[in-house]
């Protein structure tokens, strides 16, 4: 159901604690469910050789074209083996900002969830003001989910709801248990 009384939220989920993709995914799952057309855009993420569960999940549902998931990031930088030129990287996420933006100027999607966007931010591949541009691109009743740590203060500004997720324990700190599948990609 697309209520007519809803209204658009620009919202943040950001923190050191695990879950912030999680929860964008979770209220993906959600609005799928309500008939929303929703788009995932993962900043960052890409150039990986396993496929994340989400990306399997996703090409069921955009089979009748609800659901648009693609990855526009050129995976890890500066870690992990990465030795991509820094103009690589710097290419990749502008590419997936003016990607972002035209999806997000498209009144047809109820939903876009910019994932990793912070990070891209974080590590300077993108400027702040092209980024609260594209935010501001919305138009209502639509709703954006940013995430990844240390969001930038001018975007938690302009959210309209901002969940901080915090480390109390993760598996990975004492016990060096690495990435889980389906629970961790
Ligand atoms: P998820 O995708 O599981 O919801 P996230 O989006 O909150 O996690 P990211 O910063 O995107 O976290 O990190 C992605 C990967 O890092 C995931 O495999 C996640 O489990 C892991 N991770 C998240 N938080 C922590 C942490 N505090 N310590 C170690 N690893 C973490
Ligand atoms: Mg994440």
């Amino acid at each position: 159901m697309k209520s007519k009384n809803r209204t658009g939220l620009l919202i943040v989920y950001t923190g050191d604690g695990k879950g912030k993709t999680t929860a964008a995914l979770g209220a993906v799952f959600r609005a799928l469910g309500h008939g929303w057309k929703v788009a995932i855009i993962q900043f960052v993420k890409g150039d990986w050789p396993i496929t994340c569960g989400e990306e399997e999940s996703a090409k069921k549902f955009s089979k009748n074209g609800q659901l648009l998931f693609v990855q526009k990031g050129a995976g890890f930088v500066g870690i992990m083996g990465d030795k991509k030129p820094r103009a690589v990287h710097i290419g990749a996420a502008k590419k997936a900002l003016k990607f972002a933006e035209s999806i997000i100027r498209d009144p047809s999607y109820d939903l876009v969830v910019l994932d990793e966007i912070n990070g891209a931010v974080e590590l300077g591949l993108l400027e702040i003001p092209e980024v609260l541009k594209t935010l501001s691109g919305r138009p209502e009743p639509n709703s954006i989910i940013v995430t990844g740590r240390n969001a930038a203060p001018e975007i938690i500004q302009i959210a309209d709801l901002v969940t901080e997720m915090r480390e109390i324990k993760h598996p990975f700190r004492k016990r060096k248990i690495p990435a889980q599948f389906g629970i961790d990609f």
